[in-house]
């Protein structure tokens, strides 16, 4: 009779992180939301910002919205995994919440940009990253606006940036090109969905189904 092997490797149900970054405006709050919707089983951590509020937007739920005397506190009590300054803001990502997820075997996804991205990575090298992007600049000038939520201002400051955060696009394992909403969709759902299907997740998740076949 064969059985799973009853190794740590075998029975350890870590979960997969995964870290998605995009130029502001590209769509990635918008498709992680779809896809969210339909894979409950995945987690969307949720950042730490200085930043104000948008309209639309609540506490907890978008972002856990602090003053800047609070973040420095809880960088100075190590609480952050990763942190960073983006258009002047100050964003960054809880440690323990993230850890527990991770341990009890929930995939967390991240919603960083490419400075978090690159700490993530040092940090726990196993995780993966995917970059979002626009199919063109006009058209991402054209969702920074119709969003709607920034100012003019901050709408440029955004799309200048969006030029030096492209630049990193090969620090990712896959790219996705948001273009059509729901091809995009399906094609992050394909790889959420690749990576729940390997052997060593699958031997964990479906250890009672393997024994009894294999018996
Ligand atoms: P949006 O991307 O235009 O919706 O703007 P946001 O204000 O939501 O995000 C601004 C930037 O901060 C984006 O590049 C995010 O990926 C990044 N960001 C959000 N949360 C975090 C975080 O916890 N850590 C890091 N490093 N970056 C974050
Ligand atoms: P990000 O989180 O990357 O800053 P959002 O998800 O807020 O981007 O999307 C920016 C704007 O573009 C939103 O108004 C959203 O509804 C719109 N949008 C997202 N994806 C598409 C798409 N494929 N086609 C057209 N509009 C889109
Ligand atoms: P927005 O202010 O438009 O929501 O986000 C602006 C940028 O900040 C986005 O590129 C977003 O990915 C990034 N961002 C949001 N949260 C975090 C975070 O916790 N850490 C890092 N490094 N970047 C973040």
């Amino acid at each position: 009779m064969t059985r799973i092997q009853n190794t740590a490797d075998s029975l350890t149900a870590k979960g997969t992180l995964y870290v998605v970054s995009a130029p502001s405006g590209a769509g990635k709050t918008s498709l992680l939301k779809a896809v969210l919707a339909q894979m409950p089983e995945l987690q969307l951590s949720i950042s730490h910002t200085t930043r104000q509020q948008r309209p639309g937007e609540t506490n907890g739920v978008d972002y856990h919205f602090v003053s800047v005397d609070e973040f420095q506190h809880m960088l100075e009590k190590k609480n952050f995994l990763e942190h960073a300054e983006v258009f002047g803001n100050y964003y960054g990502t809880s440690r323990v919440w993230l850890e527990s997820q991770l341990e009890q075997g929930h995939d967390v996804i991240l919603e960083i940009d490419w400075q978090g991205a690159r700490q993530v990575r040092e940090l726990m090298p196993e995780c993966r990253s995917i970059f979002i992007l626009p199919p063109s600049k006009d058209e991402l000038l054209n969702r920074l606006t119709g969003r709607g939520q920034d100012s003019d201002e901050v709408i440029q400051s955004r799309m200048a940036a969006a030029n030096r955060e492209i630049k990193h696009y090969d620090e990712y394992d896959y790219i996705v090109i948001n273009d059509d909403f729901e091809h995009a969709c399906k094609e992050l759902a394909a790889i959420f969905t690749a990576r729940r299907l390997r052997r060593e997740s699958q031997q964990v998740r479906q250890q009672a189904l393997l024994n009894d076949l294999l018996q």
